[in-house]
Parts: structure tokens; sequence; C-alpha cells
């Protein structure tokens, strides 16, 4: 029995970490030569070493996604590494919290950058080397927060909305052009990654501490009561990835214990 994502080529940004980890080892377990790829170069070092000691095949890269230039030379190497690409997962991402009438300029900036620009650049760069190779399959990471509003998370939501409709746009491109390359979303709700030791802000906790427990969240807010893990989006990727999902285009996969519903 070969594996899902036999003999296919991943990219997968934001993978030293939280979900983009999840779906290295997962894409990797079913079969995928990973690209991994991460500003936090000795995490992502160490992801690619775990999958090849395992016997899967992966490199790393060290790869800011707001630069254009480290997305050329990302897609280069991964040329060089595999020989093509069949899957992007745009995951990196970032989450700031704060009242609209608070935020910087520059934090509303740089969450644009990294959550919004980033996965332009990533359709932008990795969609021709897809096409070179016949198709391909692209896994753009929004979130709930891009289906719905959030008190505390406005700015976030505008990059995660931005995602969703993005998918949608360039899904029809590539429909309208032939390119056989499928492009979704997929809508997260709490996951316990690292991302909430990062997201900065009183409000999302009634006691305004900045550390945000996703358990504490998810049994407060998600109608299971309980946070997801990083497999269960990587799950989730790992089918839109594959040819199972080969009928799917410009969908939003939400994999959120009902918290959207
Ligand atoms: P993590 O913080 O665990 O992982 C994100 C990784 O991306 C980190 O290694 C981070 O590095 C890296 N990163 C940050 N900025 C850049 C950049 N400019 N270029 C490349 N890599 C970068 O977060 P999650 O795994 O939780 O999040 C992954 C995605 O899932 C994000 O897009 C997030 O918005 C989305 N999401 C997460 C949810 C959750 O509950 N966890 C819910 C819904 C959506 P560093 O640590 O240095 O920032």
């Amino acid at each position: 029995m070969t594996g899902r994502v036999e003999g296919k080529t991943a990219l997968i940004t934001g993978a030293a970490s939280g979900i983009g980890l999840g779906c290295a080892y997962r894409l990797a377990e079913e079969g995928a030569n990973v690209m991994l790829t991460d500003i936090q170069a000795a995490e992502g070092e160490a992801a690619a070493a775990y999958i090849n000691e395992a016997g899967g095949n992966a490199r790393f890269l060290l790869h800011d996604v707001t630069s254009e230039e480290q997305w050329q030379a990302t897609i280069a190497a991964t040329r060089a590494a595999f020989g093509g690409l069949q899957i992007l997962v745009n995951n990196a991402g970032i989450g700031i919290a704060a009242s609209i009438i608070e935020m910087s300029l520059a934090d509303w900036q740089r969450q644009q950058a990294i959550n919004l620009d980033g996965v332009f650049l990533g359709l932008k760069h990795g969609i021709p080397l897809m096409k070179e190779g016949g198709g391909g399959s692209i896994i753009n990471i929004s979130s709930v927060a891009g289906l719905k509003g959030s008190a505390t998370l406005a700015a976030y939501c505008a990059t995660k909305g931005g995602v969703r409709l993005l998918t949608k746009g360039v899904a029809l491109e590539c429909a309208a052009n032939g390119w056989n390359i499928r492009v979704n979303s997929v809508h997260p709700g709490i996951i316990d990654t690292p991302i909430w030791t990062k997201v900065a802000n009183p409000g999302l906790l009634a006691d305004g501490a900045n550390a945000i427990d996703p358990d504490e969240l998810a049994a407060r807010g998600a109608p299971t009561g309980r946070a997801g893990k990083p497999l269960d989006i990587a799950n989730g990727v790992l089918f839109l990835a594959s040819d199972e999902s080969s009928y799917m285009t410009g969908a939003e996969l939400v994999i959120d214990a009902g918290l959207s519903a």
C-alpha cells in the first residue's frame, strides 16, 4: 500500500512549529517529500532531521514569507532538491490582538505582511513551478476568524478574511486557465499551538493576562469544550493535498469543533 501523497513534493511555510509542523509530519508520513520553511532555524532543522531519521525525505530552509526574494530562492531550492512542486501549504502566520483604536499602524502592517502578503507571494511564485509539473494542490491556512468577526482580533480577521477570498479568486483563475491546480482554504478553530503564547493582549481573557491558555479559551468558547491539536488540522490538509479531494477547489474546510456553526 502506498501513502496518500506518495511521491509528491510539499512546501510548507511556518513549518517549525504548531500546525505547520503537524502538516510536515503528516504529509511525510504519507509519502511526500517535504520542504519545511520558517524563520525559526534551529526548530526547523530539527524537524527535518526528525523526519529523515524516521525514513522520510525532508529539507529545511530559512524563509521569511514576507520577502519576495526569499520566495524566489525557496522555489528554486525546491525545484533543485525535489524536481518540482505538487503541494503548497501557505501556513505561516501570526496573531496580534489589540483594540482597533489602539493598534499601531506598524503592527497592522506586520500582520498583513505575514498573513496575507505571504500567501500572495506563495501563490505568485508557487503556481509557476506547479504548472511546470502538470498541476497540484494549494492549501491556504485561514481561520475561523476569516469566517466571522472577533472583538479583540479585528485586524487578524481582516488578514484571514483576505486569505479566504484570495483563495477563491485564485482557485477560479487556475480553473479558468486549465492549470490543474486546486486552491482551498482551511479554517482552524482553537488549536493548541505556541501561537497562543505570542498573541499579546489583554481582553481575550477575563483577567487580562497576556499568555492565553487554548484549553481555557476552548472550555469557554468551543462547543465541544476542548482545544484541537495540530494533527486535527494536518489531517484536513492531507485530505486537501491528496487526490482524494480532486473535485474540491475554492472551498473552505472548517475544522473548529463547531465554533462557527
Ligand atoms: P505557531 O506560532 O505555532 O507557528 C507559526 C510559525 O510561523 C512559527 O514558527 C512562526 O515563527 C512562523 N512565522 C512567523 N512569521 C513568519 C514569517 N514572516 N515567515 C515565515 N515563518 C514565520 O502558530 P500556529 O501553528 O498556531 O499557526 C499556523 C497558522 O494557523 C497561522 O496562519 C495561524 O494564523 C493559523 N491559525 C491558528 C490557530 C490556532 O488556534 N493555533 C487558529 C486558526 C488559525 P515565530 O514563532 O518566530 O513567530
